[in-house]
């Protein structure tokens, strides 16, 4: 069967490009991306978590809070399409504090929506998450699967993806939803990754390990219905994600139709299992130490179906996690305090 992806450029999207959010760690990659490809792009983000250092766009540094702010910088830089990754991303907060989630994740991105409407701006890319499918039915998970997720921050996502399909129907908007499954490395050219505060996210805090700047790693549970009893994560590169993205935008701007589907390898990695590719990566000993399950972490969260295949033509390049590991490894030992330290 000749793939419908083959006919039209996917990796080529036409700009210019507002990237909302795109000073974050997944924005700063697609945005280092799209530069590279020669779409013009500029960004729109609050430096809440995302750093100036990450980027070499024009910045707007604004609130989606800010309605004012958003259509002067849609006025001024006159975008084709925004990719959206501004949002609150940490599930245990989102429990605590709800009204966070719902005010940045649902409330600002309708702002974004609205002063996009204004501005005749029709086309939108935007992260979500394998959360929205809460506890997994069937792993693999299919892009089909339903969704029902077990925490605010799911939800809000959820309610995202809801609003841009109700945009889409009554105004024409066209949007593409991509849920991610775990976001890691760093840019394979160099030069920016993955720094967060706090960061809660395995990979990088192995890699605080072996640079001597935590005594252990801790271990959430090793009772998991898994090969060692640790939970098993589809870790996707940071740069395959940004290469779906551009391809999910050209597929928008083509006319090809809305798109949902998520963004996995199909590969799936145990705690342990990741811990010693970083042992072996890094050369250091990396000392683990098996606590409590952390609260709603499921067993097994493995990307299956092949949406973006079919639909993208995409592939993740960088599927092997050793490779991930590695990207991050030159981040991380390159800037061990971040892009505090430059
Ligand atoms: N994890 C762990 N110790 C840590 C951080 C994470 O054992 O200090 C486990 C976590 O329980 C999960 C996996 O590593 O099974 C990936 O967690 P992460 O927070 O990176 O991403 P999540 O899957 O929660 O989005």
């Amino acid at each position: 069967m000749t793939s419908e992806a083959n006919s039209i450029d996917l990796t080529q999207p036409q700009g210019p490009v507002l990237v909302v959010g795109g000073a974050g760690y997944i924005g700063s990659h697609c945005v280092a991306l799209l530069q590279r490809r020669g779409v013009e792009v500029a960004v729109f983000d609050d430096l809440s978590t995302g750093h100036a250092e990450a980027i070499s766009a024009p910045l707007v540094v604004g609130s989606l809070g800010d309605r004012e702010a958003i259509a002067a910088a849609l006025e001024a830089h006159r975008p084709s399409a925004v990719i959206h990754f501004a949002a609150k991303c940490y599930v245990g907060e989102s429990v605590t504090d709800p009204a966070i989630y719902y005010r940045e994740n649902v409330h600002y991105t309708w702002n974004l929506l609205e002063e996009m409407r204004a501005a005749s701006v029709s086309d939108i890319v935007f992260s979500s998450t394998c959360a929205t499918y809460g506890e997994p039915r069937e792993v693999p998970i299919p892009d089909d699967h339903p969704q029902d997720p077990i925490n605010p921050y799911g939800r809000t996502k959820l309610h995202m993806e809801h609003m841009m399909r109700d945009y889409s129907r009554a105004y024409g908007m066209r949007y593409a939803a991509l849920r991610y499954f775990n976001a890691a490395g760093a840019a394979t050219a160099g030069g920016i990754g993955e720094d967060h505060s706090p960061e809660t996210h395995l990979i990088p805090l192995v890699l605080e390990v072996a640079l001597g700047q935590r005594e252990k790693i801790m271990v959430f549970g090793d009772d998991y219905e898994t090969r060692d009893g640790t939970c098993i994560r589809d870790y996707i590169h940071v740069d395959d994600l940004g290469d779906a993205h551009l391809r999910a935008l050209a597929h928008l701007q083509a006319g090809r139709g809305d798109l949902e589907c998520h963004l996995g390898t199909g590969n799936g990695f145990t705690v342990m299992e990741i811990i010693e590719a970083a042992r072996e990566i890094t050369g250091q000993a990396i000392p683990a130490e098996v606590v409590a399950r952390r609260e709603g972490d499921p067993a097994m969260l493995v990307a299956g179906g092949s949406r973006a295949f079919d639909v993208l033509g995409w592939r993740p390049a960088r599927g092997d996690v050793r490779d991930v590991i590695r990207d991050a490894w030159a981040f991380h030992s390159a800037h061990p305090s971040g892009y505090a330290a430059g």
